[in-house]
């Protein structure tokens, strides 16, 4: 894949960022379009004075042309159970509306394409690990429908345009993905925990904690983005960290490697929150000889001076 100009939408997301940063890092050029509804240009600022970038505050739910692309990472969406719930109605339109304008971009340009997806995919799932090939659980009315069933229908025009225009098209099922950029206020687990350690807030656990995520820091993440993006597999791939945790376990690992005092304050358990979720990752092992490297206790300490900086600014901001 010799490095070309590519389209990230959502680049100013959390990981639409760290995609733009892998892909500058081959030698891409980046244009990013962004609505900047849940994306924050702070997250780009590093590129904005580099040639090979250009950023276009826009909304993908209308068509839009950028010129000529060679591949197009189409991200965006809100993507926190927080983020979506606000944002019900945008959600279901960018994974609808946006989605078809995204592969309109790659059709015309002959465009090679990449789409997120999700482990919601799955939702509750009955099946334990996720394979593939399961078709999932999901509350088709549920509050959490405005992104599964939004990802789900993505899934489904991007193998439309697949099977009937021939776009080379991509889907990557993302797992809980964490690092530096997230949001300290998008609601995700990791960091609402760093935040509440950190200032010496009681960890907010929803539920008894008993349900279980398996968290994959983002770099490893990226990493697997890219490796699929290289290859010509069409049906969807899982990309997380099959080593799964309590959630109880992950607010332990949080007080561990933040070295706080904080105490567990339990709170009632989200509508339709899964009971459990872990990737089988044996397809991009096999596939893309992927393989996740950093645990859940080093990724948080990679995280912490991010939280920590984030934490110390949104103090002086309320000064
Ligand atoms: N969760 C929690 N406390 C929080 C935030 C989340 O106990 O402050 C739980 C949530 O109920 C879910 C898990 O952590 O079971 C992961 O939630 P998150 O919002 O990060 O993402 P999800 O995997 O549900 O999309």
């Amino acid at each position: 894949m010799s490095p070309q100009r590519a389209l990230v939408t959502g680049g100013a997301g959390f990981l639409g960022s760290h995609l733009c940063d892998a892909l500058f890092g081959e030698g891409w050029s980046v244009v990013v379009v962004d609505n900047l509804l849940t994306g924050r240009r702070a997250n780009l600022d590093h590129l904005r004075n580099d040639s090979r970038f250009d950023f276009i505050e826009k909304d993908i739910c209308e068509p839009f042309d950028v010129g000529h692309v060679d591949y197009v990472f189409h991200f965006a969406s809100p993507a926190s159970p927080v983020d979506y719930t606000i944002h019900g109605i945008p959600t279901l339109k960018v994974g609808s509306l946006g989605t078809f304008h995204a592969l309109e971009v790659a059709l015309k340009y002959g465009a090679r394409y990449l789409v997120s997806s999700t482990s919601e995919c799955y939702g509750d799932p009955l099946e334990h690990p996720q394979k593939e090939t399961y078709w999932g659980n999901v509350n088709s009315i549920g509050p959490r429908s405005v992104y599964d069933e939004a990802k789900r229908f993505t899934e489904a025009v991007t193998m439309a345009y697949h099977r009937y225009h021939k776009v080379d098209t991509r889907i990557v099922r993302i797992f809980n993905t964490y690092g530096p950029r997230m949001q300290l206020n998008d609601g995700r687990v990791v960091p609402n925990f760093m935040k509440q350690a950190l200032r010496g807030e009681d960890l907010t656990v929803y539920g008894d904690g008993s349900q279980t995520r398996s968290f994959c820091y983002v770099s490893d993440e990226i990493d697997g983005f890219m490796r699929l993006a290289r290859s010509s597999e069409h049906l969807p791939v899982n990309i997380g960290n099959p080593n799964e945790f309590t959630i109880l376990e992950c607010a332990q690992h949080v007080l561990q490697v933040t070295g706080s005092k904080s105490k567990i304050a339990y709170e009632p358990l989200p509508q339709d929150d899964p009971k459990q979720r872990r990737p089988d990752i044996t397809k991009a092992r096999q596939l893309l000889g992927w393989e996740p490297k950093i645990d859940l206790e080093t990724g948080l300490r990679m995280s912490l001076d991010y939280f920590r900086k984030a934490v110390a600014e949104e103090a002086a901001n309320a000064r």
